[in-house]
């Protein structure tokens, strides 16, 4: 039921987030808990008429999203037929163009034996967060976590706000001061990376340990990420348990490098703040679940924040006698006058479960590793050096991101077009820059079929040879490949595509090798 439900909420919401809501009643004795699930999504919700619809067999709420969402239109009425067999129900409350959500509430039974996981918050409970998130069910999701192991927050929607409360806790004598910084890094106006930087170049306010909270799509590295002062970067969505040890690791550290610099002789970090073994079930999906905005270029960041944070040295300032940062290469934090190490640059966490997040798809790669359009591009941004660019017709974001992720560490490069109408457009604007097209089938506004016929009547028209096109189509069967090659495509990949295969397809039609680091795993 999740699995339909999330899926569909997923497929449904190109922007925003999608987010579950578990809530349990327990009766007295015997009688099972009552479970109530809601998923709630973002997307482009359903009309009113449709509503009751939607569960009805082979039913799509509008018979057009169809050719651009894909589906059978059997998903809810299975998982209705699911539910109503536990003895459950299915409820839909949606608005057009603000969301939905489905909430199913079954009754289950106890397990009365289960052994509960309690986490030890000794070390955490009564320090204090500033969180930064441009998402308002992310900020409340992180605070809710962090009072549950007795920490304090405080949440912020941005980076001009956060550097506010920071100035704010150096003029106030009375303020404890933040113990960490919780730090999203896709944010509209100033975006994460662009704060901590900012922060680090600055000395008049002592900055927090930062874990960088990121979707999986940006390409940073830890030795950025380390030059800006970020201790640890963690893949969304994050797990609470992995929230908690990396906070509290870092806690542990901060208290051993604090009684160090005090000269007290240094003790094992407590129980609940030692290294944890890695996790069974703490793989992560490659793919995020909320779809965000991207960030805006921030051009005046700089100055905007540099000028929030240059009032803040007041005389009697608490971290006057922090303002020199330490250098570089200083291992050793220096404390503030708050009783916590200013964020030099430090080392980024080797060891732990950190290093999976660290390790994840993209964030070895160069800066920005893709680029997208959405029109014809004449200004284009530039590619990483040595990439060969190759345009890429998919209207659907999750499965740009696929493509995205598969060329990472290759020798290409994406270019996106949304639909087969740009795709063709952006072709015809400069023939020579892509040497292959990747082109969806079904697409909205103009579909791969017709975009490849602009193309080959263009490339006659001019007396070019035929550029490849190799289609990536949904569709197995036997007619419609043949449908593809009649079309005038030159090949066809079936969805899923498999990363092997599209590297090979690749190799084959541009004559390059695909290089890089790519394992080649189907
Ligand atoms: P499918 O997704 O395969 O078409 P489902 O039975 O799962 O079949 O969904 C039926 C229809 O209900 C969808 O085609 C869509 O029109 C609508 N729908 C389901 N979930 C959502 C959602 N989260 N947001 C908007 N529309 C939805």
């Amino acid at each position: 039921m999740l699995t339909n439900l999330v899926g569909n909420a997923i497929k449904f919401t190109a922007e925003g987030y999608v987010k579950i809501d578990v809530d349990v009643t327990k009766q007295d004795g015997e009688a099972p808990a009552s479970v109530t699930i809601a998923v709630t999504d973002t997307g482009i919700g359903i009309p009113p008429d449709a509503v009751d619809a939607v569960f009805d067999k082979f039913t799509q709420a509008d018979g057009s999203t169809t050719r651009v969402y894909g589906g059978t239109g059997l998903g809810l009425a299975i998982t209705k037929r699911i539910c109503e067999m536990m003895d459950g129900r299915i409820e839909l409350s949606s608005e057009v163009g603000v969301g939905s959500t489905f909430s199913v509430n079954i009754p289950l039974k106890v397990d009365r034996n289960a052994q509960v996981e309690r986490f030890d918050v000794a070390a955490l409970t009564g320090r204090l967060a500033l969180i930064v998130d441009d998402i308002d069910v992310n900020r409340t999701i992180l605070s809710d976590q962090l009072a549950g192991w007795g920490m304090q927050s405080h949440a912020v929607s941005n980076g001009v706000e956060a550097a506010e409360a920071l100035k704010d806790a150096a003029a106030d004598p009375s303020h404890p001061g933040y113990d960490v910084m919780l730090l999203d890094y896709l944010m509209p106006g100033v975006n994460g990376r662009e704060l901590a930087s900012m922060l680090s170049k600055q000395s008049s306010v002592a900055i927090p340990p930062i874990v960088m909270l990121s979707s999986c799509d940006q390409s940073v590295t830890s030795h950025e990420l380390s030059e800006i002062g970020i201790e640890t970067y963690l893949v969304k969505p994050v797990r609470e348990r992995r929230l908690f040890e990396t906070i509290g690791r870092m806690f542990a550290k901060r208290d051993q490098q604090s009684r160090l610099t005090r000269g007290e002789e240094a003790r094992p970090p407590a129980d609940a703040t030692a290294a944890p073994a890695p996790y069974a079930d703490e793989s992560y999906s490659p793919i995020q679940l909320a779809a965000e905005q991207p960030a805006a270029p921030s051009s005046d960041a700089d100055a905007l924040l540099d000028s929030i944070l240059s009032e803040a040295g007041q005389p009697n300032s608490p971290v006057e006698a922090t303002a020199e940062p330490a250098p570089a290469d200083t291992a050793q934090p220096m404390p503030s006058a708050t009783g916590m190490p200013s964020a030099t640059p430090a080392t980024i966490q080797a060891a732990g479960p950190e290093s999976q997040a660290q390790d994840a798809p993209g964030s070895a790669a160069p800066e920005p590793a893709t680029t997208e359009a959405s029109a014809p591009q004449q200004d284009r941004p530039a590619k990483p050096l040595g990439k060969q660019e190759i345009l890429v017709a998919e209207d659907f974001p999750l499965n740009r991101d696929v493509v995205r992720l598969m060329l990472v560490d290759t020798a290409f490069e994406p270019v996106f077009a949304e639909n087969g109408k740009i795709a063709s457009d952006m072709f015809v604007a400069q023939p020579d820059r892509f040497p292959l097209i990747l082109m969806d089938v079904s697409m909205p506004v103009m579909d791969g079929y017709e975009a490849t016929q602009v193309v080959r009547k263009w490339e006659a028209a001019n007396g070019r040879a035929a550029v490849p096109i190799v289609a990536l189509t949904g569709h197995a069967l036997k007619n419609d490949r043949q449908e593809c090659l009649d079309a005038g495509m030159s090949h066809y990949l079936t969805k899923p595509v498999k990363q092997a295969e599209l590297l090979e397809v690749l190799e084959r039609f541009t004559g390059r090798a695909v290089e890089g680091t790519a394992t080649r795993a189907a």
